[in-house]
């Protein structure tokens, strides 16, 4: 009976491996979740559409995309799957948008937009979403980006934006500052700044999973701890965006130039981005 106990215990220690180089590998895929996500980036306006206010010096289509497509080497580098609404100055109907994003499967979406207002000292940092899911990963880009730039916080906010509203995975829009601002501009048109913008949407996109008070399987490892931000729900003043923006995307159908707001005050502006 020694030999065939002896056995039992092998097989009982090769069982014990076995399980433990199981729960090791699924330990090493949960680290590694982010190879399989695909990040849908979506630079906002393009073509025809210059983003912006009326008479805006800096075109916005232009810095969304540089920055969207920073984002895009950066998040490839850290083994993203990445996908570009738009990778050169072309105009993309929001819902081409909306059905690209829609369309993949263990995705997010991330648009990449920058402010603008008229009054020169209006500045900041603002993060859209809207589905209660995508709220976790909104914190997390703006922690970063707000962490990582000069400017200040102008908070998270949920709000119904076509894109945000329309997207069936998680859905962020960040406002990369005010390029009505002339020091926000200033940096907006330095190409590290952009490229330091990139890598902490990068870094929000990243530690998604590690925002505090949500419940996630998929937590990763950090030595930073990503607080769940709270939020200002402007959801209730989106009726007439959301008018503006179906009468924007129906414009944008018909081929015709689609009209800047001009709209008084700074809060309508600051979230009366035509093409979001
Ligand atoms: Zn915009």
């Amino acid at each position: 009976m020694p030999r065939n106990f002896c056995r039992r215990r092998w097989s009982a220690a090769s069982l014990l491996a076995t399980l433990f180089i199981c729960c090791n590998s699924t330990a090493a895929q949960t680290d590694r979740t982010s190879e399989n996500v695909t990040v849908v980036i979506d630079a906002g306006h393009g073509g025809h559409d210059r983003g912006g206010i009326p008479g805006q010096r800096i075109a916005e289509k232009d810095m969304t995309l540089d920055v969207a497509q920073r984002l895009r080497n950066v998040l490839a580098a850290s083994g993203y799957r990445v996908v570009m609404t738009r990778d050169s100055d072309v105009f993309v109907p929001l819902g081409t948008r909306v059905a690209i994003a829609n369309s993949y499967r263990n995705a997010i979406f991330v648009c990449v937009h920058f402010n603008a207002t008229k009054r020169m000292g209006a500045s900041g940092i603002e993060t859209y979403f809207y589905s209660r899911d995508s709220l976790p990963l909104a914190s997390a880009i703006h922690h970063f980006v707000v962490g990582g730039a000069p400017s200040a916080s102008r908070g998270v906010r949920r709000r119904g934006y076509y894109v945000l509203r329309k997207t069936s995975i998680p859905a962020v829009l960040v406002e990369c500052g005010f390029l009505t601002n002339p020091t926000e501009a200033a940096y907006a048109q330095t190409a590290s700044y952009r490229q330091k913008l990139a890598e902490e949407i990068a870094a929000g996109v990243r530690g998604r999973n590690s925002v505090t008070g949500t419940l996630s399987t998929t937590r990763v490892a950090t030595s930073e701890t990503i607080p769940l931000q709270p939020y200002m729900d402007q959801t209730k003043v989106t009726s007439s965006e959301h008018r503006k923006s179906k009468r924007s995307h129906k414009k944008s159908a018909r081929k015709k130039k689609s009209s800047s707001k001009s709209t008084g005050s700074e809060a309508r502006y600051a979230s009366t981005d035509p093409e979001a």
